[in-house]
């Protein structure tokens, strides 16, 4: 078998940590595959590209995980449901659609037990597959988000939804935020009086923001929360991708110190 070939495809893609984790884990498994990054500009070409680049397979990240759902041949039962996908895998010239992005958010939260509310700050693409699962698993999922546009499909689906202006507290076990406020600015997810209804009564706050401790983590400390930032999820997506990747021939705990080194360098 020639070396397989891997990609990340984004817009930007240049800060992404998966050539490095996926590389690594390659590696030191001794797997004949590389794994490099591909700016994509025209999600409606990702099909093309994959097949004119020779891929194996390919990470999908922002703005392309809808235009990934649409280019995919066959997809798994999850990324079906909640149409975005962030891992594809060719096949015998079908690509095959997963989302990897859920399930690793799912194990990364596996940590804070007597779980039972969550409280979503945010209600974009990530909030989309992760609320999803949580609710597969019998997490009672509240969406607040700033703006009411992005809430229609949560209603429709049967979520409970706030903007700042309809929201009334309650308590939450987990807050989390899903939101990109305090990526690359000081603001909080929302207002800071709305947080310190909420956070008093959690057991935990959680971040998808990765790399840095944002606002609302540092907020969540002053309460003396447990706090936890998008490492982990990151992390753990890799994995779960590199399985499909590798057709399972490792297992989570086989990958995972190799790909966990990325985060070390
Ligand atoms: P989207 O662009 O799809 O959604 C952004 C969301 O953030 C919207 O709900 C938006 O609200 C809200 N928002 C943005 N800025 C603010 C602000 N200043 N105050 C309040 N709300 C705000 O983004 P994604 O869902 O793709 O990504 C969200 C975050 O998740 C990003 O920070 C990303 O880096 C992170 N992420 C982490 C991963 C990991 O592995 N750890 C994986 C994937 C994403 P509105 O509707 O009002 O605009």
């Amino acid at each position: 078998m020639s070396q397989q070939l891997f990609a990340i495809f984004g817009n930007p893609v240049a800060h992404s940590k998966s050539p490095l984790m996926h590389n690594l884990a390659f590696e030191g498994l001794d797997y004949d595959a590389c794994y490099t990054r591909y700016l994509l500009k025209d999600g409606t070409t990702l099909k093309e590209t994959f097949f004119k680049l020779n891929l194996k397979g390919v990470n999908v990240t922002v703005p392309h995980k809808e235009a990934a759902f649409h280019a995919c041949d066959e997809l798994d039962t999850f990324a079906k449901h909640i149409g975005v996908v962030n891992t594809i895998v060719e096949k015998d010239g079908k690509l095959y659609g997963y989302n990897t992005d859920a399930p690793g958010f799912l194990k990364a939260i596996s940590e804070f037990k007597e779980i039972k509310t969550v409280l979503f700050l945010g209600a974009g693409g990530t909030a989309q597959s992760t609320s999803s699962i949580l609710r597969d698993e019998g997490y009672e999922v509240t969406l607040l988000n700033r703006s009411p546009g992005r809430l229609d499909k949560y209603i429709k689906d049967g979520f409970k939804t706030f903007t700042f202006d309809t929201f009334e507290p309650n308590t939450y076990d987990l807050i989390i935020n899903m939101t990109s406020a305090g990526l690359e600015n000081d603001s909080l997810p929302a207002s800071k009086k709305i947080l310190d209804m909420v956070i008093p009564h959690a057991k935990a706050c959680v971040d998808v923001i990765y790399g840095k401790e944002t606002p609302f983590l540092k907020l969540a400390k002053t309460y003396q929360k447990p706090t936890k930032d998008g490492s982990d999820m990151l992390l753990y997506q890799g994995i779960i991708a590199f399985e499909y990747f590798t057709n399972h021939t490792y297992t989570f705990e086989e990958i995972k110190p190799y790909m966990q080194r990325a985060f070390s360098l």
